[in-house]
């Protein structure tokens, strides 16, 4: 199975602490497997999730990268695909299905602030979630969930703790990792 990795871009601390937080809260619950914040530095937001991840399980891993442009530079030449959400982007679901089709890694790329020229050029392919502005958050999950097809929610993840659904209320039990 491709990987796929999640990358931040122009994270601002204080701003964007909270959507940052939910845009990795998102790529790990929809499947992928790597979130990276580029921008301010911000070691709540990394640790914050590093947290998550203990308790809740999965292999999802969250890091800080000084420079956006090396790293998906040197992800390319590792043969990765680059998917830049945009709103100024071409129809998604055509690059979702190529993306599936090529069974290549993929970051998918989103933004905080003003996006820079270099990351449109640096994409490989730059989609829009419908050509309206909404938020990266929704943008993320309707792509993973489009490229997973919705079997992301089958994927197991063995945390400290572990919820058993119920119709009312809430059931929480010791995970296999406690
Ligand atoms: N002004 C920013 C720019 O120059 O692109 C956009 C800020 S927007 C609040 C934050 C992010 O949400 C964008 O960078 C993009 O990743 C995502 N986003 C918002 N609307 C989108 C859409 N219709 N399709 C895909 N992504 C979208």
């Amino acid at each position: 199975m491709a990987k796929v990795c999640v990358l931040r871009l122009g994270h601002r601390v204080g701003r964007d602490q909270r959507t940052t937080t939910h845009v990795f809260l998102v790529a790990r619950a929809f499947g992928a497997d790597e979130g990276v914040l580029c921008g301010e530095e911000d070691s709540q937001v990394v640790e914050g999730m590093r947290r998550v991840c203990a308790k809740w399980g999965g292999k999802f891993s969250v890091s800080q990268e000084k420079n956006w442009k090396v790293f998906l530079k040197k992800r390319k030449a590792e043969g990765w695909v680059v998917a830049h959400l945009t709103m100024y982007g071409v129809d998604f679901e055509e690059g979702v299905k190529k993306l599936r089709e090529g069974r290549k890694n993929v970051v998918v790329v989103v933004g905080a602030g003003k996006v820079p020229k270099e990351a449109y050029h640096l994409a490989d392919m730059n989609l829009a979630v419908g050509n309206q502005p909404h938020s990266e958050v929704a943008a993320l999950a309707v792509f993973l969930d489009r490229f997973f097809c919705g079997r992301q929610f089958r994927k197991k993840f063995e945390g400290k703790v572990k919820i058993i659904p119920s119709p009312c209320g809430k059931i929480v039990v010791c995970g296999k990792n406690n």
